[in-house]
C-alpha cells in the first residue's frame, strides 16, 4: 500500500501547486509555507496581560517536518492555533502559503483553514455516532466542490486505505482502538489536500508501538512532500521530525535540525513482538 501513497500524495501536491497558479517545476523552488514576522499574541482578558507569544520570527518551507517542544505554558498551543487559523495574532505578520492571515475576517480565516490546513488532535476529535468513512468525508461537505457525492466517497475511501484502515470504513469510533481512531483522523485531515498538517500532541494518548506507527505515517506523508508541524513534549517523538523548535516564555529558545533522525519503520522492527495473549 505504501508505494501508492507517494503517488496519491504527489498528485495532491501537484494539484495544490496548480490551484495556487504555480507550475510544478517551480514547486521545488517555492518559498515558505509559513512566514512569521515578529508575531505576538497577548491575552488581555485577565487583569494582567499574558504575553503568550512574543516576537516570533520563523520560516517553514514546503516539505519540512518540524517538532515544537517546550514546557507547559510556553506558548506552543497558542502558536499552533494561530498557525492553524483558529486564532489571530495581536501583532506582527503571518503569511500562510503567501496569504497574509493577520488581516483576514473570521469567515475568510475559516475558509483558508478549510482549504489549506489539516488538523490532528490528541483526543482524535471524531464524531462518535458517525462511521469512519463519514468522518473523513465531513470536511469536503463544508467546501463548494466540483466533486459528486460518489467521487467524494471514493476519495474518502482512498484516504482510509492510505492510512491502512480501509477495512474499518463502516465502524464507528467506539468500535476502533485509539491508534485506529488516530488513523481515521489523519485521513480526515488529508481529505481537502492541505498544504500543511498540524498535529498537537497527536501521539499523547497512544502506547509506544502505536505512537511509532502514527509517526511512521507522518514520515511517509512528509517524504511525499507534505509539510508537517507537530507539538510534542516527548523528546523521543521529536526525533522523528527533521527540525526541532523549543519555545520558552512565548519565545523561540532554540531551532535546530535533527541530526540523528529516528526512522519509524526501523524502530518498529526493533520493538519486542506484541504478546498475542
Ligand atoms: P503551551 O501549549 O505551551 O502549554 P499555551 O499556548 O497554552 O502554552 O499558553 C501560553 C500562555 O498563555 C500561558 O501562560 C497560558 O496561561 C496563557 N493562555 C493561553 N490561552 C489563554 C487564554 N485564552 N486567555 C488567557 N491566557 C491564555
Ligand atoms: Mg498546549
Amino acid at each position: 500500500m505504501w508505494p501508492q501513497i507517494n503517488r496519491v500524495a504527489s498528485i495532491f501536491f501537484i494539484h495544490s501547486l496548480a490551484r495556487a497558479g504555480i507550475p510544478p517545476y517551480l514547486g521545488a523552488l517555492m518559498s515558505s509555507i509559513i512566514h512569521l514576522d515578529q508575531l505576538e499574541k497577548v491575552y488581555r482578558s485577565a487583569e494582567e496581560p499574558v504575553y503568550a507569544v512574543r516576537s516570533v520570527t520563523l520560516d517553514i518551507q514546503q516539505g519540512e517536518f518540524v517538532a515544537i517542544m517546550g514546557t507547559s505554558g510556553s506558548g506552543k498551543s497558542t502558536l499552533m492555533n494561530i498557525l492553524g487559523c483558529l486564532d489571530r495574532p495581536t501583532g506582527g505578520s503571518y503569511q500562510l502559503d503567501g496569504v497574509e492571515v493577520s488581516s483576514l475576517s473570521r469567515n475568510q480565516l475559516s475558509d483558508l483553514r478549510n482549504r489549506k490546513i489539516g488538523f490532528i488532535f490528541q483526543n482524535f476529535n471524531l464524531l462518535s455516532r458517525t462511521t469512519a468513512l463519514e468522518n473523513v468525508e465531513l470536511p469536503m461537505l463544508y467546501r463548494r466542490s466540483a466533486m459528486s457525492r460518489r467521487e467524494q466517497r471514493d476519495k474518502a475511501m482512498k484516504m482510509l486505505d492510505l492510512v491502512g484502515i480501509g477495512k474499518r470504513a463502516y465502524h464507528t469510533p467506539n468500535q476502533l482502538s485509539g491508534g485506529q481512531q488516530q488513523r481515521v483522523a489523519i485521513a480526515r485531515a488529508l481529505i481537502n489536500d492541505p498544504v500543511l498538517l498540524l498535529a498537537d500532541e497527536s501521539t499523547g494518548n497512544l502506547d509506544t508501538r502505536t505512537s511509532i506507527e502514527i509517526l511512521g505515517i507522518f514520515q511517509r506523508l512528509n517524504d511525499a512532500g507534505i509539510t508537517i508541524v507537530m507539538v510534542t513534549h516527548e523528546n523521543d517523538v521529536a526525533q522523528y521530525a527533521r527540525r526541532i523548535i523549543v519555545m520558552r516564555d512565548g519565545r523561540i529558545r532554540s531551532d535546530t535540525p535533527v541530526t540523528q533522525r529516528l526512522n519509524a519503520e526501523e524502530e518498529l522492527k526493533n520493538l519486542p513482538a506484541v504478546d498475542a495473549a
